[in-house]
């Protein structure tokens, strides 16, 4: 195949360069360029990136206008030809540009200047168990012309591209053979890739009799010493000595004789990037499915085993066994050698989770966050391209991980918001999913406890024959444990009463009483309409960000005040700059306020607070549980943190310090979020043995998603919101398009809001989509707006907003897309930001 011309899309973000456009392919990249692959090309005066989408043998263009290709940028292509459609598809989707699309597909630490070199690739370093396939390693047989490739990169260490080329001229095809069978690796030699991690590690260097000889021979002053070596015998393996240090409250010196004295040594070792590749899994066995384990697992197996594409909704009550359904599903897809991708949001890629898939699947496993560094993630990326790994765990983006042959994708609390990606692309990845798996013949699995109304809707009444998910249901749990009772308390009556705790008595009485019989408490608040401000007590002022109409978030580590949409930063105030007064307050987070009550009125109590504040740091989130795991804390206290997917096994109580703070906002899904979260915050209590019971403290006890939340009722709640939802038209009964409209100028921003909506309405008008919604036919658009956004300024830009909502299949997104160019067209001042959000889920 000989292309000589590659369309390129270029990363320049501008409307007019939105389009391919068209380089010639230098005869020493022919072979290396195909479509998915990233280049350097010249645009204008410099060298842009740009990501090859079409190959043509030739141009209908005057070829001598064409410019070359500058510079190719990874050997192995990081996208794939299905990847760049999949960006296409989400283009057209989202209404955003193919660049930010296939930027939004690969990994930080390749957007990045690097150098690349070729080297022959380490041989897989097996951290799983002890199972006895670590053993052998793999070893793919070489032809002689690879082998003689292979001995010279070894030979050399490590060669850039150019160098190999020309020494092996015309092998360009059986170089890049090798770096996709993972034989020879593209080293990227990105900043934090270089600068290696080290740590000192101490060991014992005596065993056996040798070492009851060294531990006798300890004086009464080296009692310290001997306690290290002690130590150090019963672990039997090499420790961190800063581990050791902390442990066992000795000092260096200490250790330090202890390696003089020839019983230990001390090194200095390079710790691996992987976060879990030191730690050793405990390998776990399929359980005996239970019989509605049984029936889910046998119709996604059948879908799996037809390899056509199909998706499911698993509608599961929280304990009911959904994890263990997706392992097997997994274990049966990557027997097929296919591969498969496991979605779960941010917050519950806890290390129980982690260490549940690594503990089936071991070194099968590539690990995706946001917690990683960039260069840990690309390394985890790139197990994944070079076929290394046959499963991918990770939130919302490990949904374009670059998987040949995928078989299965697991999307985990498929209602969760954070699969919708809030900047462009503004995709949601459950979308994004079905999409990827039609190009497959995958299967589709959505779990929730909850599960979304689009989804649950679209599954109950089949209509959208683009996303009609096949309904299972699973109502029992596996371990016979019943859902915990779940009382509501009514916090108007409690004020009647007197009390003006933020605990009622009943939750007052639990938490005493399991203070008592040493079990453990999960107190759970919702941070939606909470927020740390500073407020004068005497004229009622509050600290507002200068740029942006909102009041400034208080820093307690750092005292002062910062905007969370700017990021200005303005020291905390100890007079109120309004009227000179001292009485100016900061009101912490709710989290801190509860835990400085419950320290009043429980001394004594220990309290492991997660949230925000506490979890900023790496590995935080997991050392926070860890110390409560082994009952360090008599209560769990956190934000939503600690709704999702934790399991203890002496958590009998859990309280729900206030449920109603988030009905209150004008979201029409603020219903269903609090349903949602209390739900799932019920679930935490009685998983095991000792039952368990809820409190959920709220001024609305009367409230639908209360009421049904607290009897576990998710069919009547769906009930009733669906009958709120359809009188409103709001989703699922319509689609919504939010288009935000933001410039410095107010008059100019109206006008040209009015206008835009102007537009649309005229334009829909023409098409014959435009009527009123709550007229029956079954094409329908109605435009609201402009109104102030909620936030009305940011960053010294008002803002604007439009709401499109609409039933029927027409193309609005790009008749909005269309009538937002036509408005900055004809404005001609790029200053105008016009915003368009797809399916937005964030209303507020
Ligand atoms: P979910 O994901 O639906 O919340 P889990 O998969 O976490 O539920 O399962 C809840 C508990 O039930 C876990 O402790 C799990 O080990 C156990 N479990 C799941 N399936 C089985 C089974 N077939 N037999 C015995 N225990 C099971
Ligand atoms: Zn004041
Ligand atoms: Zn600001």
């Amino acid at each position: 195949m000989n292309f000589r011309l590659a369309q390129v899309i270029v990363d320049v973000p501008s409307r007019e360069t939105d389009r391919p456009f068209d380089y010639s392919i230098p005869k020493s990249m022919q072979g290396w360029i195909e479509v998915g692959s990233r280049v350097g090309v010249p645009f204008g005066h410099r060298t842009v990136q740009g990501f090859v989408v079409s190959l043509k043998k030739d141009s209908e263009m005057d070829s001598a206008r064409i410019k070359p290709i500058a510079e190719l940028l990874d050997l192995v292509p990081p996208l794939s030809p299905d990847l760049v459609e999949l960006a296409e598809w989400m283009s057209r989707k989202y209404a955003c540009s193919m660049i930010s699309s296939l930027q939004a597909m690969i990994p930080a630490a390749l957007k990045g200047k690097a150098e690349r070199y070729i080297s022959v690739a380490e041989q897989e370093k097996e951290s799983y168990g002890d199972s006895a396939d670590s053993l052998f390693v793999m070893q793919p047989l070489l032809t002689g012309e690879e082998e003689e490739i292979v001995t010279y990169v070894k030979a050399s260490g490590s060669v850039t591209l150019d160098h190999l080329n020309t020494r092996f001229p015309g092998q360009a095809g059986i170089i890049k053979g090798l770096i996709s069978q993972g034989v020879l690796s593209e080293v990227q030699l990105i900043k934090d890739k270089v600068r290696k991690k080290m740590v000192k590690t101490v060991a014992a260097t005596v065993s056996g009799n040798e070492a009851e000889a060294a531990l006798s021979s300890f004086t009464a002053q080296a009692r310290r010493q001997k306690e290290v070596l002690q130590f150090l015998l019963e672990v039997g393996m090499p420790l961190s000595l800063q581990e050791v240090l902390s442990t066992l409250r000795v000092t260096a010196g200490t250790v330090k004789k202890l390696e003089e004295k020839g019983y230990a040594v001390i090194e200095e070792v390079e710790v691996f990037r992987d976060p879990y590749q030191n730690r050793r899994f405990k390998g776990t066995e399929p359980l005996q499915r239970t019989p509605e384990q049984d029936v889910v697992y046998s119709r996604i197996s059948a879908a799996l085993d037809d390899r056509t594409f199909g998706t499911f909704l698993l509608h599961g009550v929280t304990g009911s066994g959904k994890t263990e359904v997706y392992l097997q599903t997994i274990e049966r897809c990557i027997s097929s050698e296919r591969q498969a991708i496991v979605l779960v949001p941010e917050i519950s890629l806890t290390p129980q989770m982690v260490e549940r898939f690594k503990g089936r699947f071991g070194s099968k496993v590539a690990l995706l966050h946001s917690r990683l560094s960039h260069g840990e993630r690309y390394d985890e990326w790139r197990k994944i391209r070079e076929g290394k790994v046959q499963v991918a765990i990770g939130a919302r983006s490990a949904i374009f991980a670059p998987f040949r042959n995928l078989g299965l994708i697991v999307m985990d609390e498929e209602h969760e918001t954070s699969y919708k990606q809030e900047e462009t692309p503004k995709y949601h990845a459950r979308d994004v999913a079905v999409h990827r798996a039609r190009q497959h013949g995958a299967v589709v699995i959505l779990g929730s406890a909850t599960p979304s109304l689009e989804s649950y809707y679209a599954a109950r009444s089949q209509v959208d024959d683009k996303f009609a998910p096949v309904l299972l249901e699973m109502k029992q749990r596996p371990s016979g444990s019943h859902l915990p009772a779940v009382h509501i308390v009514d916090m108007r009556e409690e004020l009647r009463d007197g009390n003006r705790s933020m605990f009622s008595r009943a939750l007052h009485a639990g938490i005493a009483s399991r203070l008592e019989r040493g079990e453990q408490t999960v107190l759970f608040l919702n941070r939606r309409g909470y927020s740390t401000f500073v407020m004068c007590r005497t004229c009622g002022y509050v600290a507002g960000c200068p740029d942006c109409d909102i009041s400034l978030t208080y820093h307690q580590k750092s005292n002062n005040l910062r905007c969370h949409y700017c990021g200005y930063a303005t020291p905390a105030p100890s007079v109120c700059p309004e009227c000179g007064s001292e009485h100016i307050r900061y009101f912490g987070t709710g989290t801190q306020r509860v835990e400085g009550e419950l320290a009043k009125l429980f001394p004594g109590i220990r309290v492991v607070r997660m949230d925000v504040d506490t979890t900023s740091e790496k590995g935080a989130h997991e050392k926070l549980l860890k110390a409560f795991r082994e009952k360090k804390g008599d209560v769990l206290l956190g934000t939503q943190m600690v709704a999702k997917g934790l399991d203890f096994p002496d958590v009998t109580l859990v309280g729900v310090i206030a449920a109603d703070t988030a009905l209150n906002l004008p979201d029409f899904r603020a219903a269903e979020k609090t349903f949602q979260l209390l739900t799932q915050v019920a679930g935490r209590a009685g998983r095991h043995q000792l039952p368990g019971e809820v409190f959920i403290q709220t001024y609305m006890p009367e409230h639908y998603s209360v009421v049904h939340a607290s009897g576990h009722d998710y069919d009547s709640f769906v009930r009733e919101e669906l009958k709120y939802r359809k009188g409103l038209h709001y989703p699922p009964y319509s689609k919504l398009i939010l288009v935000t409209l933001s410039h410095e100028k107010l008059p100019l921003l109206l006008r040209m809001a009015e206008n835009f909506a102007g537009d649309i309405r005229l334009k829909a008008q023409r098409l014959g989509w435009y009527g009123n919604l709550d007229r029956f036919s079954s094409e329908a658009l109605d435009i609201m707006g402009p109104v102030a956004s909620p936030i009305p300024r940011i960053k010294n830009r008002y803002r604007f907003q439009c709401m499109v909502k609409y039933r029927g299949s027409m193309d609005v997104v790009g008749l909005v897309r269309e009538i937002a160019l036509t408005t900055h067209h004809n404005l001609r001042d790029s200053s105008l930001q016009i915003s368009i959000d797809v399916d937005p889920q964030m209303l507020m």
